[in-house]
C-alpha cells in the first residue's frame, strides 16, 4: 500500500525511510561532507533528504548565483517548529542565495478564509518581525504576496496549459465539491517555485526549497511542470531538501490550532512551564526505575527540544542524550533546564521581535 503524504497537513509521516524510497528522495548524509561548515539541522539529520541538492551546492561552492524559496502562510501564530526554515533560510543568506519569500495570501483565503487585510497585517507583525528577529534580513529578502505578483499569476496560469485535472486529482485528491480555488491554488504554488528563474528574476538557476517532507507532493509537480517547460523558459529543475516536522509536545503533531502541542514565540514562562512539564517524555513511571533502567531520548519530546533549539553545542547534547539513557539524569530536572532555556532564549527572541515590527511593517507596504 503505497505512503500518502498529505501536503494539506494531516498526518505526521512515521516511516522516512520508506518514504525516501518511494519517492525517490535522497539521503542528505552523502552531501554532508562537501558542505563547508553545514547548518546544525543537516548535521543532526533533522534535515535528511534531498531531491538534486547537489546542483545547489555546485553553485555555492563555486560562489555562483542560487536561489532559496519559501512561503509563508499567514494564518496564526509561529511557533518553535516555524523555526526551522528560518534558520535555514539564515544560513543560505549568509551563503550569498537569493531568497525568495512568498507571502501566501492566496492560500490562506483560499484554505483558511483569511482576508488579504488580515494576512498583509499578520504578515508583518506575526510572521516577518518573527523572521528578522530569528536572524534572517528581511530587507534582503525578495518578499513578495502572491495576491499582487502578477508574474506568479500570469506563470501559473501559462504553466497550466500542461497540467490536467486528473493528474491534480491524483496528487490532491480532489473531490465534485472541492472549490475552484483549491483546485488552482497548486498552480500558483508552482509558479512561486520557478518565478525565480524568469529572466526578469534573475533568470535560470539553481533553486532550492527547504521542505517538511509533507510538502513533497507540490515540489514533485514543480518538477514535472519545470521539465514539460524547459523548452521556451530553460528551468532548472528545482531541488529540495527534507526536514524531519517537529512532534508536539503531547505526542500529536505541532499545530498552532493546539496551543498545548507547541511552545510559541509569543509564549510567557509561565506558558513555556506548563507545556514543558506537561510534555510527553520516554521517561520510566517512577525516579528509581529511570535511574536503574535510563530513559528513551528518541521517544521524548523534551529531547527533541534540545535538538531543535535548546543545544546548539553537538558534545552537550550527545553528553545529554547518554545521560538520559544511563539514567544519570531524570526527567523532572531534565525539563527544569530545558524550561530555563526555552525561556531565556524567548525572552531574548521577543525583545528582538518588538525591535523589529517597524521594519516588518514598512516592509509589506512596498514590496511587490
Ligand atoms: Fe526526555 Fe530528559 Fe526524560 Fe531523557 S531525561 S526521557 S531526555 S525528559
Amino acid at each position: 500500500m503505497p505512503v500518502r503524504i498529505d501536503p494539506w497537513g494531516a498526518a505526521v509521516p512515521k516511516d522516512y525511510v520508506r518514504l525516501m524510497r518511494e519517492f525517490g528522495i535522497e539521503p542528505f548524509e552523502g552531501l554532508l561532507a562537501q558542505i563547508p561548515e553545514p547548518h546544525y539541522l543537516m548535521r543532526r539529520r533533522v534535515i535528511f533528504g534531498h531531491r538534486d541538492f547537489g546542483r545547489v551546492l555546485g553553485a555555492m561552492l563555486k560562489m555562483e548565483k542560487f536561489a532559496v524559496m519559501t512561503g509563508l502562510m499567514p494564518s496564526g501564530r509561529m511557533h518553535v517548529g516555524h523555526k526551522l526554515v528560518i534558520d535555514q533560510l539564515a544560513w543560505y543568506q549568509r551563503r550569498g542565495a537569493d531568497i525568495y519569500l512568498c507571502v501566501a495570501d492566496l492560500e490562506a483565503y483560499s484554505a483558511r478564509g483569511v482576508s488579504f487585510e488580515e494576512s498583509k497585517k499578520l504578515a508583518a507583525e506575526e510572521y516577518l518581525a518573527n523572521y528578522q528577529a530569528l536572524g534572517l534580513d528581511i530587507g534582503r529578502c525578495h518578499v513578495y504576496f502572491q495576491s499582487r505578483s502578477d508574474a506568479v499569476r500570469h506563470l501559473a496560469f501559462i504553466l497550466s496549459k500542461k497540467v490536467n485535472f486528473s493528474e491534480m486529482s491524483a496528487i490532491y485528491g480532489f473531490a465534485g465539491e472541492s472549490n475552484i480555488s483549491h483546485i488552482f491554488y497548486p498552480m500558483i504554488d508552482v509558479a512561486d517555485i520557478l518565478h525565480p528563474q524568469l529572466e526578469e528574476f534573475g533568470g535560470p538557476r539553481p533553486t532550492v526549497v527547504p521542505v517538511g517532507v509533507d510538502q513533497d507532493p507540490h515540489l514533485r509537480l514543480a518538477r514535472d511542470v519545470a521539465a514539460r517547460f524547459q523548452r521556451g523558459f530553460g528551468f532548472v529543475l528545482p531541488s529540495s531538501t527534507y526536514h524531519r516536522l517537529l512532534p508536539g509536545l503531547t505526542g500529536e503533531k505541532m499545530s498552532s490550532s493546539k496551543p498545548e502541542t507547541a511552545i510559541f514565540l509569543t509564549d510567557s514562562t509561565d506558558e513555556i512551564k506548563k507545556k514543558i512539564k506537561d510534555a510527553f517524555t520516554g521517561g520510566r513511571p517512577t525516579a528509581a526505575e529511570q535511574r536503574k533502567h535510563g530513559g528513551a531520548p528518541d521517544k521524548c519530546r523534551v529531547y527533541e527540544l534540545y535538538v531543535y533549539q535548546l543545544m546548539p553545542d553537538d558534545k552537550k547534547l550527545l553528553d545529554l542524550r547518554e545521560a538520559c539513557k544511563s539514567g544519570a539524569i531524570i526527567c523532572g530536572d531534565c525539563k527544569l533546564r530545558a524550561i530555563e532555556l526555552m525561556a531565556e532564549f524567548l525572552k531574548v527572541h521577543q525583545a528582538k521581535r518588538e525591535r523589529a515590527e517597524a521594519k516588518a511593517k514598512k516592509l509589506v507596504e512596498k514590496v511587490y
